[in-house]
């Protein structure tokens, strides 16, 4: 089967330009003038973008946090998610309490396999390390799961490394190729917030209790160290200028990497000064005086745009009794949102606006993620993940979820239409709405090591 998407303005090598795309089964076949004839199938793309699947390299979903189940299960994220253009979604396995990663990795592959419309990739939280885990994690890393995160807070949660800890980590796994992914805000400097002073009653407060400069502390740290043992880092949703600054500037001493969220961009502090301000908590918190850190992602300063999505249950968030903020779920869903928002970074301009989508949420997160062989570009060989994207409207709400939580961009509106979404050179999304909703023809990425089977 041979598909020909042709006359759009096709993203490809860094720009934009008028080009026909032909698909060969689940591959790219040639991107040039080409003739229809040479087609079964033609996508007609005039007017339209046409650009590689995108990536969403920052997910959580299906998965306990605290006493909280999420909204979103593999089905339901990754419908949402390629019905806007996400062909792989990148999510969180973390290994629990009294568990090996194996077995969590056993867990989630129950939950995910057979049920996913995208593809999908996972990011391994460890949160022990006994000898025996580190013998894992180097097996782990060999059979390609390159990307672990680690967190330099939440100590109470049982996920904290300390600097000590992630040091070790870059000497013993760095060198097989290992991409850090690292949640930068100081442990310490959180608990020595003194929070006698703030009335805990008012959402604000989660500002002071995570303070800028827990981030920038923990950016400078760990930027410092994956530089000493040149390990390739990657700081999870920045939220600073100062944070971003810093990495932007220390970009030629090593592998260093920083993604940053759309809620850091369009969404200020003063969400937190809502009625329900309690439904924007998330950490690190919504910042204030957001016009240049937007200016410096306007410039490219940021390789990864991605979510955070982190959606809980509406009666979860809600369940707050007003009295100590720190009782409510920290996360916002995202997914749905991600290119709609990220083109808002580039709107008065929508080549720009498009290639922006290409580099950061399609290239450079294939990249970190070890998938750039594969996916992230238009380029003859890789993955038929194709977004057929129309900037003409018709303009329509954000959903960044379609679970029963809390929006998190309301009032926002997007004029973006997909058209066709291609995964692996099937057509599984058109005109926004997914082709074949009972048949989920996701997989997931990575190989197989001996994950036990769970019993
Ligand atoms: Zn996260």
């Amino acid at each position: 089967m041979k598909t020909l998407i042709r006359n759009g303005r096709v993203a490809l090598d860094g720009r934009i330009q008028s080009l026909d795309v032909l698909v060969e089964g689940e591959r790219i076949a040639a991107v040039g003038a080409i003739e229809a004839a040479s087609a079964d199938r033609v996508i007609e793309a005039a007017g339209c973008y046409v650009l590689p699947g995108f990536i969403d390299f920052h997910t959580h979903v299906d998965d306990q946090i605290g006493p909280f189940y999420l909204a979103d299960t593999y089905e339901s994220a990754t419908r949402v998610g390629l019905e806007n253009g996400v062909t792989t979604l990148c999510t969180f396995v973390t290994q629990e309490t009294g568990e090996t990663l194996l077995t969590a990795m056993a867990r989630a592959r129950a939950k995910a396999e057979g049920r996913s419309h995208s593809d999908v990739l996972w990011h391994l939280t460890p949160t022990t390390f006994s000898p025996a885990d580190i013998g894992s994690l180097r097996t782990l890393v060999h059979a390609g799961y390159h990307t672990l995160k680690l967190y330099t807070t939440y100590k109470k949660a049982g996920i904290y490394a300390s600097y000590d800890r992630i040091e070790a980590l870059f000497q013993s796994l760095g060198h097989l190729g290992t991409q850090f992914l690292i949640h930068c805000e100081d442990d310490e400097l959180i608990e020595a917030v003194d929070a006698s002073g703030l009335d805990l009653s008012k959402p604000i407060s989660h500002a002071r209790l995570r303070p800028e400069a827990a981030e920038v502390v923990a950016i400078e740290r760990v930027a410092g160290l994956a530089i000493a043992h040149q390990a390739a880092m990657h700081v999870v949703h920045v939220s600073t200028l100062e944070g971003a600054r810093h990495l932007v500037a220390n970009r030629g001493r090593g592998d260093l990497s920083f993604e940053t969220c759309p809620q850091y961009l369009f969404l200020d502090e003063s969400w937190l000064a809502r009625a329900d301000g309690h439904r924007w908590l998330c950490s690190p918190p919504l910042r204030s005086d957001r016009a240049p850190f937007l200016e410096l992602i306007r410039q490219g300063a940021a390789d990864i745009i991605a979510t955070d999505h982190c959606p809980f249950c509406s009666r979860d968030k809600d369940s707050w009794d007003g009295q100590d903020l720190r009782a409510v779920p920290n996360g916002m869903p995202g997914l749905g949102s991600l290119p709609h928002v990220t083109w808002k970074i580039w709107e008065d301009d929508p080549d720009r606006a498009a290639l922006g989508l290409s580099t950061h949420v399609s290239l450079n997160p294939a990249r970190r993620a070890g998938l750039g062989d594969r996916k992230g570009s238009l380029k003859p060989g890789l993955d038929a993940d194709v977004v057929v994207l129309d900037p003409r409207g018709p303009e329509r709400p954000l959903h960044s979820t379609l679970s029963t939580t809390h929006e998190a961009f309301p009032g926002f509106t997007t004029s973006l239409s997909l058209r066709h979404v291609l995964l692996r050179g099937e057509t599984r999304v058109r005109d926004g709405q997914l082709t074949q909703p009972g048949t989920p023809t996701g997989r997931l990425l990575q190989p197989a090591p001996s994950i036990p089977p769970l019993t």
